[in-house]
């Protein structure tokens, strides 16, 4: 639909302009900092940052009912810049005009409702939110369309000439990265550091396609994250993590999708998000904080975060029930099929607990909670939610299994509805799929396969058949006849079928 063809009463917002005063905002000393520099660290205390709006209450002037009105309607704009995660322009990134965003198809990704079996097994209603349908199959293409399109506007502004873009990466980051940058190149090139054999090869080939610099370094993500950090710090680079606090900010379309999709009301809803690095998890809790700020949602829903037993920093430092006593301890990592969540000391956990405190508080009850599951049940999980029409990664069968844990301790309400974040695609990671399979799982993964869930191809080769096509050297007349008719009959039998009468 044209804008001119919209109501009248809401043409002068529909399509936005720079607005609004973004800053960044030092999570330890609270120092300010200028929104016009590649900034990711305070300079000053060298804590993580995050970037507020020092007019955010100019949006509370206009009327809850305007903005859903605003967002629903901004659903039919054929106008690329506002097709994705900017159709939240004036809470994701308002300084940034529509000429310097970069938008790839990222967002509004299917939210799946489960089917009657699978909600019974589980013991209540739920839906998938596929965001392995983004454009490089995980989450954090929404992340980077704002990293990217912010950087994009700096170049654009004449603030930067070139960029070479840097992250370190558990695979996804470092995929979504190389695919935006090129398509910002030549203006921006990116490089990413991947740790050597903990992606997977279906991970590995996307920045090497994308063209990326590709470097394998010996350790976990945890390493990486340390050598990218002396990079930038020490060199002319721009950092791609969610230590870039402009990934939050793009992140945070995932909360407003899911607010618009149950048309704002959120009493009684669960989002149930797997931890990593925390930026996720940080995205969603200040998604819904702003929403409700302006009167968007009445109700903050239930966050619940989930991590594996093998990578549960976040899971331990909420263990203690007392705040006070409340101390975060760096983990060593083990194995774990949540192999994007394999990190032991998260970049945005001071972002967590700040957010998670003023969540709680808002709602005036505890909303944050995190649960921990075993890598059993993520494998056991993850591989009955698809056989019930799903496309969950590992990190989607986490979710899954926390929310089943959460359940059954009470933690989640059986008569609310849960949206479970499927980070990635399957395929991303289809070789745990496979390790499960094949019984071949390393014993330090701790996964035993379930029969009842494993799935192999049968090779139909009858014996008594003694010419078989083969690429090249086909088959015709009596022998493909026979050919047909043997396999045919081979599967009928194992299907046990009955002949047509
Ligand atoms: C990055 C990632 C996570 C973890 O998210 P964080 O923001 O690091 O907590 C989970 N699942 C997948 C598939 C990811 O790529
Ligand atoms: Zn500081």
């Amino acid at each position: 639909m044209k804008p001119e063809q919209f109501p009248e009463a809401l043409q002068p917002d529909l399509v936005p302009t720079p607005s609004g005063e973004l800053f960044y905002r030092c999570l330890g000393c609270a120092a300010e900092f200028d929104i016009r520099t590649l900034l990711y660290t305070c300079p000053e205390c060298g804590r993580v940052l995050l970037i507020h709006d020092r007019r955010f209450d100019r949006l509370k002037k206009r009327s809850p009912e305007h903005w859903r009105r605003l967002f629903d309607y901004r659903r039919m704009l054929t106008i690329p810049a506002l097709t994705g995660i900017y159709r939240y322009h004036e809470f994701i990134g308002p300084i940034i005009p529509l000429d310097a965003v970069v938008y790839l198809g990222e967002g509004h990704t299917p939210m799946v409702m489960a089917n009657a079996p699978l909600q019974e097994r589980v013991g209540m209603r739920f839906f998938f939110k596929n965001d392995g349908q983004n454009p490089s199959a995980s989450f954090k293409d929404r992340g980077m369309a704002s990293a990217l399109s912010y950087i994009n506007f700096l170049i654009r502004s004449g603030v930067l000439s070139e960029v070479l873009a840097v992250c370190a990466s558990t695979g996804d980051t470092s995929a979504a990265a190389a695919l935006y940058a090129a398509y910002l190149q030549p203006r921006i090139k990116s490089a990413v550091l991947l740790p050597h054999k903990k992606v997977t090869p279906q991970q590995l080939s996307q920045p090497l396609g994308s063209g990326a610099r590709v470097y394998e370094i010996p350790g976990v993500f945890d390493d990486c994250m340390k050598v990218v950090e002396a990079l930038s710090e020490q060199y002319d680079v721009a950092l791609l993590n969610s230590k870039n606090a402009w990934r939050i900010l793009g992140q945070e379309s995932y909360a407003y999708e899911i607010a618009q999709a149950f048309e704002y009301e959120m009493a009684d809803k669960v989002v149930v998000v797997p931890i990593g690095n925390a930026g996720n998890i940080t995205a969603v809790m200040s998604g819904f904080l702003k929403f409700h700020q302006v009167g968007l949602i009445d109700d903050l829903p239930m966050i619940l975060g989930v991590q594996s037993a093998h990578a549960d920093p976040v899971y331990q430092y909420y263990r203690e029930a007392e705040t006070a006593k409340r101390r975060f301890v760096a983990q060593s990592v083990r194995p774990s099929v949540a192999q994007a969540a394999m990190i032991g000391n998260p970049v945005s956990m001071p972002r967590v607990i700040e957010l998670a405190r003023h969540y709680d508080e808002t709602a005036g009850r505890q909303r944050v909670h995190v649960v921990q599951v075993t890598e059993q049940a993520i494998m056991d999980w993850q591989l009955r939610a698809n056989r019930n029409g799903h496309i969950a990664c590992t990190h989607g069968g986490e979710c899954l299994a926390g929310l089943a844990h959460a359940l059954a301790q009470g933690v989640v309400e059986r008569q609310a509805t849960a949206v479970l974040d499927a980070t990635a695609h399957a395929l991303k990671f289809v070789g745990f799929q496979e390790l499960y399979f094949e019984n071949r799982f390393p014993a330090d993964y701790e996964v035993q396969p379930d029969p009842e869930l494993i799935n192999a191809p049968v090779y139909m080769h009858p014996r008594d058949l003694e010419r078989v096509p083969s690429p090249g050297a086909p088959l015709d007349g009596q022998d493909l006849e026979r050919f047909v008719q043997a396999i045919t009959s081979a599967i009928a039998g194992d299907l046990d079928l009955k002949k047509r009468s």
